[in-house]
């Protein structure tokens, strides 16, 4: 079996940069003593540079939790993706449910997502509903967020995004859905990709986030059609995270 993909979506956490330091050793750490799994650090874009200058490893790499369409210009207070690469992300989360409260919309999506292909930065793709119905209807919105996401992204290229699918109703929380319904979710997603996009859209790694723990992770891992999780606030709690870590190594 291939490495799990977790992704430690740090949000705007710690609140200093000895803290987030410290974090980061304690991270690297959690990381050398498991085996099963490649980790992506996204911590707040201010602490992303030094952190990277300071990391001489090859078992890390490093995400933007956000990023901006455009090359460059008066857009006070974004980052453009030749920032964020040149800081040292490699990866980069676009449509963070947390992002589409404050305002990102789809269409944005659709522009960041090709925007990080173009620069070479590989797009990790949110999306989710904030409700389920027993009838399906939230499946109808997850669809949209998919193919407006997906938009300008040629058919060819459609493996190099990554979709995280992430249930709004359970981020920040302890309970996550089960692998069962992550694994209809994953056939719903492969399935509507391969209708706009062509069989390319098989080989799509999916990542499961939402009360991802230590508790969780290796039943959806093993059970849940997905490559790997984003992980939230487990990831800045450096005991949890590194069970987590360890808990799929097994
Ligand atoms: C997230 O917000 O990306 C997330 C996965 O959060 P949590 O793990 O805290 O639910």
């Amino acid at each position: 079996m291939s490495k799990a993909l977790v992704v430690a979506n740090w949000k705007m956490n710690p609140a200093t940069f000895r803290e987030a330091k410290k974090l980061f050793e304690a991270t690297k750490r959690a990381v050398t003593i498991s085996k099963g799994s490649s980790v992506v650090v996204a911590p707040p874009a201010i602490y992303l540079r030094e952190l990277r200058a300071g990391y001489t490893g090859r078992q890390l790499a490093f995400a933007a939790q956000d990023v901006s369409h455009d090359a460059g210009g008066a857009h006070t207070g974004e980052l453009s993706l030749s920032q964020i690469k040149e800081a040292g992300a490699s990866y980069c989360l676009i449509g963070h449910s947390e992002r589409r409260a404050r305002g990102e919309t789809n269409d944005d999506t659709r522009k960041k997502v090709a925007a990080a292909l173009v620069a070479k930065v590989t797009p990790i793709l949110c999306v989710g509903e904030t409700k389920r119905d027993a009838g399906g209807e939230h499946l109808e919105g997850i669809r949209e967020q998919l193919r407006a996401g997906f938009t300008d992204v040629l058919s060819s290229a459609v493996s190099k995004v990554i979709v995280a699918y992430e249930p709004v109703w359970a981020i920040g929380g302890e309970e996550a859905v089960a692998p069962r319904h992550m694994h209809e979710m994953a056939i719903f997603i492969r399935k509507t990709l391969v209708a706009l996009h062509g069989e390319g859209a098989l080989s799509l790694k999916i990542l499961y986030g939402g009360a991802a723990t230590e508790q969780n992770a290796r039943d959806m891992l093993r059970h849940g059609d997905v490559s790997g999780l984003l992980v939230g606030h487990v990831s800045v709690d450096v005991e949890r995270f590194s069970a987590l870590l360890q808990s799929i190594s097994k």
